[in-house]
């Protein structure tokens, strides 16, 4: 691998050696990961890109750490988060660009303020636009993709721009899931500010309410079954409140594990376990995870798998 003072040479943003991923994530949990990178800008996130593929050194972006669980025992590759270098939001009064790290809150609120229609129903989720995209999220019938111009990506170390009949999207899917993505180019249509604001006010209520947003957690653990619920499964099982060390199944939502201070990575590993062999049990249905492991990889990949396969 390179060494960091050569890497400086070709890298401008900011380097750390390991650096805790816990605090990068919305669950609060996980190890370090032997390096760290925020690139300052696209051309810098493409050098580094380059350089990481050239050693055959793994990394991982990090958005906001909103759908990922790391081990307790680190990530032994780098990871990556464009919250600093990439997280503008331009409007020209025709397009609005936003960069890959901007946190959807932000977007959310920027639209609002400028009686932009399209990303309200948004409101609440805590990702960035880069993994907002790659899973085309959505919610009440409208997704983030809706109003999409181009989507500027890193694609085999290429920095590249995709207008948006060049790529894929449906629900919960994207075709741009093996890209980086880089910015993204709206053209939204005029809404009205007064309701656009009635709607974040209610969604954000709706959110507090049904979901244990005061407690780090990763968002749904499980994907939804075809017409069915993960959340309700689990709940009919009587797991609510269930609890392995410092994790538990909320008592809010079956589908939200909540860490409940100090939870490890294990905890939460157990209890996913659990639920998905109850739900097998009683229902026949088999939960998907719907979370990124991350990290698992280290001598506790196996183990972490005979633990979350419904056959273990
Ligand atoms: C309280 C709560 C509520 C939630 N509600 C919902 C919901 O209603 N609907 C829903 O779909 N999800 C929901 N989630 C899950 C989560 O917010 C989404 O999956 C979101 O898309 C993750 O975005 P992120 O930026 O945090 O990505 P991360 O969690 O950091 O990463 C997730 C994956 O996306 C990849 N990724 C992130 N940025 C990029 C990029 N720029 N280019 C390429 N890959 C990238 C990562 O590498 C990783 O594989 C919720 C989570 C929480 C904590």
């Amino acid at each position: 691998m390179i060494s960091v003072e050569q890497l400086k040479k070709y890298f401008r943003g900011h380097i750390g050696i390991g650096e805790p991923l816990d605090n990068l994530t919305t669950f609060k949990i996980g190890g370090a990961a032997d390096f760290y990178f925020e690139p300052v800008d696209s051309g810098d996130l493409a050098v580094l890109i380059n350089i990481l593929n050239e050693h055959g050194f793994p990394f991982e972006i990090i958005g906001n750490g909103s759908n990922v669980l790391v081990s307790d025992y680190g990530y032994r590759g780098a990871a990556i988060n464009l919250e600093r270098g990439l997280s503008d939001i331009r409007f020209s009064g025709e397009v609005l660009k936003a960069g890959a790290g901007t946190k959807l809150a932000n977007l959310v609120d920027f639209c609002i303020d400028n009686g932009l229609h399209g990303v309200e129903m948004l409101a609440g989720f805590p990702g960035t636009l880069g993994g907002a995209l790659v899973k085309n999220e959505g919610a009440y019938g409208g997704s983030i993709s809706d109003y999409l111009v181009e989507v500027e990506i890193i694609r085999r170390g290429e920095l590249k721009l995709l207008p948006r009949e060049a790529a894929v999207f449906g629900y919960q899917f994207s075709s741009l899931s093996d890209d980086i993505i880089v910015s993204g180019t709206f053209r939204f249509p005029d809404g009205d500010k007064a309701e656009m604001k009635r709607v974040r006010r209610e969604l954000l209520l709706r959110r507090s309410e049904s979901q244990p947003t005061e407690l780090p957690n990763a968002g749904l653990i499980f994907r939804n079954p075809v017409m069915n619920s993960a959340g309700r499964l689990i709940e009919n099982c009587g797991l609510r409140g269930f609890r392995i060390g410092n994790a538990e199944i909320a008592q809010k939502h079956g589908n939200f594990i909540v860490n409940l201070g100090g939870a490890s990575s294990m905890d939460v590993i157990r209890l996913i376990k659990t639920a998905r062999e109850k739900v097998q049990e009683k229902f026949g249905v088999t939960l998907d995870l719907g979370v990124k492991l991350l990290g698992f990889s280290d001598g506790l990949k196996d183990e972490v798998e005979a633990l979350v396969s419904s056959e273990a």
